[in-house]
């Protein structure tokens, strides 16, 4: 079998999350987000989550070196030994060069969403403290408000998911993530998805199907 080693590229707010849960459940291989390993690191009160927590909130990067370290050890796990799904890394061409290094990768599959529709979808985004289920406001809302229907938690906002974060991570993203799709178009590894389909109906079924289609054509399925 070959290894499916995939990067999701795209603004915060995509669907990239979503869309990787799905895939890595279906093909048994490991979600890779440097995101949610912040996160854990806050939660948890790790001498990484102190290192991290106002970077996060503030909507800007971690240090490269910070997070290039915690992805190296992170694929070394043998989970990966059939590929994996890397959801938010890398985020600067830096990151991709020294993945570069010590990965192979096979595919980079490129999200696309007007500036618009990533702040409605994030803004009204809301997290389950508890479980980690994702609703929004008026897209998915829970059954009861604040509640989460699969275990009964505490839904949240995001700290950065405020509008001047957003606003930051959007800004971030222009500046230090979009290169990566020169950086990798001119590599050939470049797939874009969801460019010809109206904003509102971009689900994660849609990207999901998309992102198969160009599995069977590379022969990863
Ligand atoms: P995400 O859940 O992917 O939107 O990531 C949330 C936050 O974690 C980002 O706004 C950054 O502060 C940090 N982060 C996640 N991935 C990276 C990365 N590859 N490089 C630097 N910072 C990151």
């Amino acid at each position: 079998m070959k290894k499916i080693n995939i990067i999701l590229l795209g603004p915060p707010g995509a669907g990239k999350g979503t869309a990787a849960k799905q895939i890595a459940e279906k093909h048994s291989i490991p979600q890779i987000s440097t995101g949610d390993i912040f996160r854990e690191a806050v939660k948890k009160e790790t001498e990484l989550g102190k290192q991290v927590k106002a970077i996060m909130e503030r909507g800007e990067l971690v240090p490269d070196e910070l997070t290039v370290s915690l992805v190296k050890e992170r694929l070394a796990q043998p989970d990966t030994s059939n590929g994996y799904i890397l959801d938010g890394f890398p985020r600067t061409v830096n990151q991709a060069e020294a993945l570069s290094e010590f990965q192979e990768i096979k595919a980079v599959i490129n999200f696309n969403l007007p500036e618009e529709e990533i702040i409605r979808r994030l803004s009204g985004r809301r997290v389950c403290k508890n479980c980690g289920a994702i609703y929004h406001i008026t897209d998915f809302p829970p059954k009861k408000e604040g509640i989460c229907d699969k275990c009964g938690g505490e839904l949240y906002q995001r700290p950065d998911d405020k509008i001047e974060s957003i606003k930051k991570r959007l800004e971030v993203y222009k500046e230090q993530t979009a290169p990566l799709i020169d950086y990798y178009r001119g590599k050939n590894l470049l797939y874009d998805i969801n460019t010809t389909i109206e904003p509102k109906d971009i689900t994660p079924e849609v990207s999901v199907k998309q992102i198969e289609e160009i599995f069977e054509k590379l022969g990863l399925t």
